[in-house]
């Protein structure tokens, strides 16, 4: 069956709630339902720490699971896993310059490559997104265990040779799993449905505001300014209370400042993923307005098109569209269509590969932020830029984004699917 383009947005809009619930996007205003929902809180947060404080190492899904995967990781297990696959294969880790509210570190690893860092793949921006932080760190560590065990990785219906692994870790990977801490210690202690951080600079009292959305929060189009008026209070918030709240400032927290110093840090990165649940998508530059590569000199950095950006469903010709080459577009379509590929096959469940604005438009997310910094700074490498929905959502939670036992295995098995045919593309179309 075939939609027009427009025609397409409106059906996907309908069915989507990637990140957003339905009725968090209602009436534009985006606030938390005020009443949970009944339900169980899905598969459990793990207790105590199955890493023995590093003297253990992960090993995920795809090299025979050797961890145990009963229960979700938790913020501390995070760490004393990273401290594990130091242990075992010597990686380094690093800290980002920046404290959290609470005074948590974002914990870095990087991995492969000849010390040169091509692609970085980030996770659990949004607290409540739960298995983000697994799939990335179970992900490493099945590539770690592979490299030196001389062996392939299985993920569902998808097998990876050791080649392809090595293949995989000669991109040069730098990861984050946990880029927002604070927000999913409190997510996973109060089982809350928490989407942003716990930075209380702007609260006014009652607990919903608390909180920036940290995938509003970085310097993209981050000026309610630059947006049409009639889609400015969809594309993030000026309110704390509301679920797209995008902060004082671009960069006011250290979470996106943590993620903006290693694309600072690493300028050699191409490719980017950052990691969300759900709905199954795999969404590709530009999440602003309709990708188009005609008119280059409409961008996001055009004051005159302020007034029209964002509106997704107008002509890109006569109106707005956002100015992508077709080499680029090309591109990035390639990796995303491979990543969505290996993600439908691996469980047998079916990945959607769009462009992020028909999903919904959105001001100072990490991805357009990543792309743009070449365009921006032309002393700024180019960054393909992804966020990928994995997962469909548990009905029966009182939290959609909390999976249960059989979807966390069918969200591993397909994002670290995923990621290898990512990585494989990356290096098939070019880390320079
Ligand atoms: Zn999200």
């Amino acid at each position: 069956m075939k939609f027009t383009q427009a025609g397409n947005f409106l059906l996907l809009a309908g069915l989507a709630s990637s990140c957003l619930l339905p009725e968090e996007r209602a009436g534009g205003s985006i606030r938390r339902p005020l009443n949970r929902r009944q339900g169980s809180n899905g598969k459990a947060i793990g207790k105590g720490d199955r890493f023995s404080a590093g003297a253990l190492f992960p090993r995920g899904i795809g090299s025979g699971n050797a961890t145990d995967l009963s229960t979700i990781l938790s913020v501390a297990e995070v760490a004393t896993g990273l401290q594990g696959l130091v242990k075992e294969y010597g990686i380094t880790t690093f800290a980002t310059p920046y404290k959290t509210y609470e005074g948590r570190t974002i914990t870095g690893a990087k991995i492969g490559g000849s010390g040169t860092y091509h692609v970085y793949l980030n996770g659990a921006i949004h607290a409540r997104e739960r298995g983000s932080h697994d799939s990335v760190l179970y992900f490493i560590s099945d590539l770690l265990y592979a490299q030196k065990h001389g062996t392939g990785l299985t993920y569902g219906k998808k097998t990876y040779t050791n080649a392809d692994v090595i293949k995989a870790l000669s991109t040069g990977i730098v990861v984050t799993p946990l880029s927002n801490p604070d927000g999913v210690n409190y997510d996973q202690t109060t089982n809350s449905c928490w989407r942003k951080n716990r930075n209380p600079k702007s609260s006014t009292g009652s607990a919903s505001t608390i909180g920036v959305d940290l995938n509003r929060n970085f310097d993209f189009a981050w000026s309610l300014k630059k947006w049409a008026p009639s889609v400015a209070s969809d594309v993030a918030s000026t309110s704390p209370s509301s679920e797209v709240f995008q902060g004082t400032a671009a960069f006011s927290e250290p979470e996106t400042q943590s993620i903006k110093y290693i694309f600072d840090t690493y300028p050699k990165i191409r490719w980017f993923i950052d990691l969300h649940s759900y709905t199954g998508d795999v969404l590709y530059s530009w999440g602003s307005d309709t990708d188009q590569s005609t008119q280059p000199y409409k961008n996001f950095l055009n004051s005159t098109y302020d007034s029209i950006r964002g509106i997704t469903g107008d002509s890109v010709t006569t109106k707005y569209g956002e100015y992508i080459s077709a080499a680029d577009l090309s591109d990035v379509k390639t990796a995303g269509t491979r990543f969505g590929s290996a993600m439908s096959t691996a469980a047998g469940r079916a990945y959607t590969v769009m462009q992020s604005a028909f999903l919904y438009p959105t001001s100072g997310a990490s991805d357009d932020y990543a792309f743009s910094r070449h365009i921006a700074d032309s002393t700024k490498n180019k960054v393909y830029s992804y966020t990928v929905e994995f997962g469909f959502g548990n009905s029966a939670s009182s939290c959609p984004f909390y999976p249960t036992d059989a979807q966390y295995t069918s969200n591993l098995q397909e994002t670290n699917a995923g990621f290898i045919e990512f990585l494989l593309a990356a290096a098939d179309i070019g880390l320079e």
